[in-house]
């Protein structure tokens, strides 16, 4: 079907539908138009501030240390308002778990004034009950540039600002482009569910590891055994869910702000409700690359020193870190010079 067949329910205008489109809110009157009739519910909104995209981004290049300097040069491309849908699932796990293992434990045993590493190996059979809650932010998209909503949809679980429905907003005051809703509220489930088992089996192994050199170290004959590895033969970690809950789909805003600097394009995203800047692109500046190259060549000094002591033999381990420390800082020098673009993110 075109995408002209489409129009809002309530005014008329054309709406932007794929087929993976399960809701569309109206850009003009912010009426969610729901395609998917059997998953219409009530949807959020986190208000966004309309018209405060310049304001935030000059509060950007006044507090960003590296960017004041360039504010001269700075021309804003574009500004836009956009609101990305996503839900939340919280969800209680549980898993009960078997595993059986090879520890290896050392010791260190002193005989006829020698020290020297004993080795040995314990086989140890662990179970238990472990559970897990978890929530998870579940982007509604089947597709998104994910390296600026992931940390669009982090610092919204950081600072949970207030929501309200849709349709108590005042849509000319928080107005914006609304990307279209395209995974129902029972698949965000899933996706969650998903994600949610994979921590629950990360934490459960890491539990039974430590409980395995527990069994291992009790199980040892003698004292002073420390295990030092665990080997699985087998494991079964199963994920069970004891109870799950989504949110309604939510809407959050942020500024997609494209700028130019001596010829080349930048992007910012800023948070539509708070004004932090999320993700950017900053220019690497002629001043910035010469602090690079001098971390080349301090590396490679730093380097050459380490050689240097190392060849004269005096301190091996002293000249063999400080190789390493300069191989290190040329290798991330030399990385950052290539580069026109420095991305930042807020984690
Ligand atoms: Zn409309």
């Amino acid at each position: 079907m075109a995408a002209e067949a489409y129009r809002c329910e309530r005014c008329g205008a054309p709406l932007d539908v794929t087929p993976e489109t399960i809701v569309a809110v109206c850009k003009y009157c912010g009426h969610p138009n729901w395609i998917d009739k059997s998953a219409a519910h009530t949807v959020m909104i986190v208000p966004g501030s309309y018209g405060r995209g310049r304001e935030y981004f000059e509060r950007y290049l006044e507090k960003d240390w590296d960017m004041r300097g360039l504010r001269g040069k700075i021309r804003i491309k574009s500004i836009d308002m956009v609101y990305v849908p996503f839900y939340t699932a919280w969800l209680s796990l549980q898993s009960r778990y078997y595993g059986v293992a090879e520890v290896t434990l050392e010791r260190i045993v002193t005989r006829d004034k020698e020290t020297y590493t004993e080795t040995r190996t314990e086989t140890v059979t662990v179970s238990g009950v472990h559970e897990i809650d978890d929530v998870e932010a579940i982007l509604a998209r089947r597709a998104a540039e994910r390296t600026h909503i992931d940390p669009l949809l982090s610092h919204y679980l950081k600072t949970r600002p207030k929501d309200m429905p849709l349709e108590k907003v005042e849509w000319d005051q928080v107005k914006g482009e609304v990307l279209a809703g395209e995974i129902s509220p029972r698949d965000a489930l899933g996706i969650a569910k998903d994600r949610g088992c994979e921590k629950l089996h990360d934490s459960t192994l890491k539990r039974m590891e430590s409980e395995a050199k527990d069994a291992a170290q009790n199980q040892a004959p003698g004292f002073g055994w420390f295990a030092v590895d665990v080997s699985w033969i087998s494991t079964r970690i199963p994920c069970k869910v004891l109870k799950q809950e989504v949110s309604p789909l939510r809407l959050i805003p942020y500024y997609d702000i494209v700028y130019s600097y001596e010829g080349k394009l930048y992007r910012t995203v800023i948070a539509g409700w708070d004004g932090e800047r999320v993700y950017g692109e900053e220019p690497i500046t002629a001043g910035r690359r010469a602090l690079y190259y001098t971390g080349v060549l301090a590396g490679s000094l730093l380097g050459g020193a380490g050689l240097g002591v190392l060849a004269v033999g005096a301190n091996p381990l002293g000249g063999l870190a400080l190789f390493a420390a300069g191989a290190i800082l040329s290798y991330y020098s030399a990385g950052k010079t290539l580069a026109d673009v420095r991305v930042e993110t807020e984690e």
